[in-house]
């Protein structure tokens, strides 16, 4: 059974406004809804998306929780949050306040789960939340967290769905992929299957790279819904060129050369994506303890 993402998207001309403010980097290549002269509403989710919906580098990220979490849940959903904020540039600060939070993060069971991306957030105004976690409960299993926190959290950060890859090159068999999803636990409507599964962004936003069947970001794919033997496995951890892509999306300051060290090889960002989250997370907290900065001070109590 797949408990599928819920793709969420905000009015463009809204999400063109919020994504400039944030970083001239977000400056539309095409005016929103014009696309090529074409007005159409595929042509309309082609400029959004080619608008950028990149966080300004270096800045921080204001994360509330819902006091609905069970603190066994928001510990590990807090965890997986530490290891995305790992891969990029960009500060995630744990605050109480949930007002004054960008990103707000509900834990409404049976409500799917989801994000907004990257600068849509802020066009979200509280109360509202911003990310929900329908099914993370105590007793779910620890890669279902891996899949999903890291999943959403990837969206947090302004990354789409790897399926709807200009390049999918995904066989869908596609009568029994909306027999599929317009039953339960999705029980989407076939508008909802076309949006979250056939929709694909424009070729011409070029800062995607290929496909990639391991990415994260991608819903499992069972063979049954494809043509011929085709099929993607629950992919839990994010894939090399997912890290890849987000430190090149957010860099990190270039640290001064020094000598290499003496003694065991340091983990490079792509190995991070082959270890198990347990090693992760223990090199993380490695690090952490190494810094000289406090750099991951949670704010309020959080
Ligand atoms: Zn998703």
């Amino acid at each position: 059974m797949i408990h599928a993402c819920i793709d969420l998207t905000v009015a463009p001309e809204e999400a063109a406004r919020a994504a400039r403010e944030e970083t001239p980097e977000n400056e539309p290549l095409v005016i929103p809804g014009t696309y090529m002269g074409n007005t159409s509403a595929d042509a309309q989710l082609s400029a959004t998306i080619l608008t950028g919906k990149k966080w300004k580098n270096g800045r921080t990220l204001k994360i509330a929780f819902s006091p609905a979490f069970p603190s066994v849940v928001l510990e590990k959903v807090k965890q997986r949050f530490r290891l995305v904020e790992s891969f990029v540039n960009l500060k995630f600060v744990f605050v109480a306040d949930w007002g004054s939070a960008e990103i707000r993060v509900a834990n409404d069971l049976g409500e799917g789960s989801w994000s907004y991306v990257g600068t849509d957030n802020l066009t979200i105004d509280a109360p509202k939340a911003t990310m929900n976690f329908g099914w993370l409960e105590p007793k779910t299993a620890d890669a279902e967290y891996d899949r999903t926190v890291i999943h959403e959290a990837f969206h947090m950060l302004g990354m789409p769905h790897e399926h709807q890859h200009p390049k999918n090159g995904i066989p869908w068999d596609k009568p029994a992929v909306y027999r599929y999803y317009q039953g339960p636990p999705n029980n989407w409507t076939k508008a909802q299957v076309d949006h979250n599964l056939f929709k694909k962004y424009s070729e011409t936003v070029t800062q995607f790279t290929e496909f990639d069947r391991e990415s994260i970001m991608l819903y499992p794919i069972p063979n049954e819904l494809t043509i011929g033997d085709y099929w993607v496995g629950r992919n839990t951890k994010p894939s090399q060129r997912d890290i890849a892509f987000l430190a090149e999306q957010y860099p990190k300051p270039v640290a001064p050369t020094k000598p290499a060290p003496i003694g065991p090889k340091s983990m490079s960002r792509f190995d991070f994506a082959r270890a198990p989250i347990a090693s992760l997370t223990q090199e993380l907290v490695l690090t952490f303890n190494k810094m000289p900065f406090g750099r991951f001070l949670p704010g309020g109590k959080g």
